[in-house]
């Protein structure tokens, strides 16, 4: 069956979907467009309002050591001291 513009079309526009796809994923382009603002905004920020301690997560599903972070720009302002046992890690926040 012979393609019709309209499906060679179609399929071209697939193709280059799936080529951006594969290149970066949506997400990964967003933070990295919004990266800059957030810096930005962390710059510019007073950090006036700060939460109370809160567990971190490095990774999903895995907490961290108990942090207090600017409610506005989402700092880190204090973290807490991490007791593991032997293995003390000590993070200070800026
Ligand atoms: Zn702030």
């Amino acid at each position: 069956m012979k393609e019709t513009s309209e499906q060679a079309k179609k399929r071209h526009d697939k193709e280059v979907k799936h080529v951006r796809k594969k290149h970066k994923s949506d997400i990964d382009e967003m933070t990295e467009r919004h990266a800059k603002e957030i810096d930005d905004l962390r710059v510019t920020c007073k950090h006036k309002k700060v939460s109370d301690w809160m567990p971190s997560m490095w990774a999903p599903g895995h907490y961290g050591p108990q942090v207090k972070t600017c409610e506005n720009c989402g700092l880190v302002i204090d973290t807490e001291k991490w007791d593991l046992g032997d293995i003390v890690i000590e993070s200070g926040g800026k």
